[in-house]
């Protein structure tokens, strides 16, 4: 029988891990973490509302100083003070974007070691995705219009069993990418291609392609 100690339902989660330290296993040794770029990942996720909030907000706001310009009577007030407040609900929405965000991308890490590649999401040192170091099939590199202005790029890393991780902006996308494909194990593809690695980019892709798939340069022999 197990031996039950006075330690055994001690729950080990409720110590805090704060550092990457803190999670790494038995000869686990960190290589290479960075934090994305927030200013540039919380505009990635919220630029999209950005127009529809602003115009709203513009409408409302004329209207609001027309009314109480125009007005004598300010006792309509108590309608006019709850109806904005929620007509409104769009400004207060693309507000609630941005500070969720913020708030996500404040606990995000992305982390590698000697054993594996991690995204380390929340306060507790929480690892939502990981893939072995041996079972890299390949990283590629995407990088946005606001990217290539903030210096910054996706990667993106696939497991052999399916599985990936973004890096979302990070700097260095291309030289950590092309270290990353240089991990990857196999250098052909299941279809038995040989994979080159793109001298711009640092994507991996197939060899009987011309232009990289990533960043549309032209292959150099
Ligand atoms: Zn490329």
């Amino acid at each position: 029988m197990k031996q039950i100690d006075e330690q055994f339902f001690v729950n080990d989660n409720q110590n805090k891990k704060s550092s990457v330290d803190d999670i790494l296993v038995k000869d686990e040794k960190l290589l290479w973490q960075q934090t994305p770029k927030k200013s540039n990942f919380v505009m990635q996720r919220t630029i999209k509302f950005l127009p529809v909030a602003f115009i709203w907000l513009l409408i409302d706001v004329g209207i609001i100083v027309t009314f109480v310009t125009t007005m004598k009577d300010l006792s309509f007030l108590w309608f006019i003070v709850p109806f904005f407040a929620l007509h409104l609900a769009p400004v207060w929405a693309y507000i609630a974007s941005i500070v969720k965000a913020y708030a996500k991308v404040k606990n995000l890490k992305y982390v590698i070691t000697n054993k594996r590649i991690m995204v380390i999401d929340g306060k507790d040192m929480f690892v939502s995705n990981s893939i072995n170091l041996n079972d890299i099939k390949s990283c590629n590199v995407n990088q946005a219009l606001s990217g290539r202005l903030a210096r910054v790029a996706d990667i993106t890393i696939l497991s052999n069993g399916d599985n990936s991780i973004v890096f979302n902006d990070i700097k260095d996308a291309k030289f950590i990418c092309k270290k990353i494909n240089e991990i990857a194990v196999s250098p052909t593809d299941v279809n038995g291609f040989e994979k080159i690695t793109c001298n711009y980019c640092g994507s991996m892709y197939d060899s009987s392609l011309n232009k990289c798939p990533s960043c549309g340069a032209t292959r150099k022999e």
